[in-house]
């Protein structure tokens, strides 16, 4: 039996580290960091250490960042509730995810402000070893544009409100690090312009903004695209629109949701050429009836109807998915020439270096957070490890 809190020793297993690939490595774990790295070869002062042996033929990656993501398991960040976020936190190291964005939605105001409220009190509260952390909050909405509004309730839509977003950002604790907005709409670009200069990223999302107006988004400090070609003007060839911008414009990183549902596979692969690794990061914008049975959920108080991998609306919008950030990387892949490497720039590395903590998350590089998935050869995830301490681990081996 594995007492948790114990320095840990991951043993066998092949390491894909921040600069090489470790074939038969080793990671020790401890004081929620990870201290050492090597080949078992040169292993050494294992006393202190609970040794954990796998299978030579599992990896070591890096835990995987969701920097879009609303609710698992029957919660919801707008739930506005300590209890929504702990089934969060408990449920997400299953799929491999060891840090993410609570990610708000487009409602009326108060309900709004009281997610804000409680994520913003559980960052700074509640976070534990051997959970999935919050790294701060995602807001998106209610500023985009009710033309491509989508699963966000568009009689809740707003104009981009500066006044209001400060309040709100303070009601969060100061904790919001990304917002996705409409650039065109008034005072778009306005607020660009503030979330830049305050270290807050601006993503442009549920945006009908033509090329131009994107130019100019990024010429005010935007950086990043909220799910790459859902809910924003696509291309054509006398409209570059925003998949344009996205594709011309290497300032921009963008999501993708790669549950082959809201992206068709070969349009992945056609955004993986345009982007390449260090351009695109894998998100699952993933709803509460993820990892719950076919059937009818609440999503911003509307009805959600679940039924084999895909989540509708009532008029049969596409709503939020029930991807699993494993599966977004096995999918990529998959429908991608893309290396294993690849796969954790755009899981791990890509949202890391965005939200400007690749010092401490990311990667498995000595001195960072102990963020580390363990997967079987098909890429299913075996155990998930949560600053230092295990969070998951698949039973039955
Ligand atoms: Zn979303």
């Amino acid at each position: 039996m594995i007492r948790k809190d114990n320095p840990i020793l991951l043993k066998n297993i092949q390491v894909f580290s921040e600069d090489r690939i470790i074939e038969k490595g080793f990671i020790k774990i401890k004081n929620q960091k990870i201290v050492e790295i090597g080949s078992i070869d040169n292993l050494s002062n294992r006393e202190e250490f609970d040794v954990i042996e796998l299978p030579s033929h599992y990896k070591a990656v890096p835990g995987f960042i969701d920097v879009h993501i609303h609710g698992v398991n029957g919660a919801d960040v707008m739930d506005a509730s300590k209890d929504a976020l702990d089934t969060m936190v408990t449920a997400l190291p299953r799929e491999g995810t060891t840090s993410f964005l609570a990610t708000t939605m487009t409602q009326e105001a108060l309900l709004i402000e009281n997610a804000l409220v409680k994520a913003g009190q559980y960052i700074k509260e509640y976070q534990a070893p051997g959970k999935a952390e919050i790294l701060g909050i995602h807001l998106e909405g209610p500023f985009v544009s009710p033309k491509m509004a989508g699963a966000q309730p568009i009689q809740h839509i707003i104009d981009p409100d500066l006044k209001l977003f400060k309040r709100w950002h303070s009601l969060s604790d100061k904790t919001i690090k990304l917002v996705t907005l409409a650039p065109e709409r008034p005072g778009g670009l306005e607020m660009i312009q503030y979330l830049t200069k305050h270290g807050i990223i601006a993503s442009l999302g549920h945006t009908d903004a033509a090329y131009e107006e994107i130019k100019a988004a990024i010429g005010a400090g935007a950086n990043h695209v909220t799910h790459l070609f859902n809910q924003m003007r696509g291309l054509h060839h006398r409209d570059p629109g925003v998949v344009g911008a996205a594709f011309l414009h290497d300032e921009l990183k963008a999501e993708l949701i790669v549950d082959g549902v809201h992206v068709n596979p070969e349009i992945v692969k056609l955004a993986y050429k345009q982007k390449r690794k260090e351009g695109l990061i894998l998100i699952t914008d993933s709803m509460q009836a993820k990892c719950l049975k076919n059937g009818h959920y609440d999503l911003g108080g509307q009805d959600v109807t679940v039924k084999d991998g895909k989540a509708f609306l009532q008029d049969g919008t596409l709503a939020g998915s029930i991807l699993k950030m494993g599966k977004a990387v096995q999918n990529i892949l998959t429908y991608t020439d893309c290396s294993i490497e690849d796969a954790i720039a755009m899981a791990s590395v890509n949202p890391a270096k965005q939200l400007n903590i690749y010092d401490r998350k990311g990667s498995i590089t000595v001195g960072k957070d102990a963020d580390i998935v363990i997967v079987d050869d098909k890429f299913e995830v075996f155990m998930t490890v949560c600053r230092g301490k295990i969070a998951f681990q698949k039973e039955g081996k």
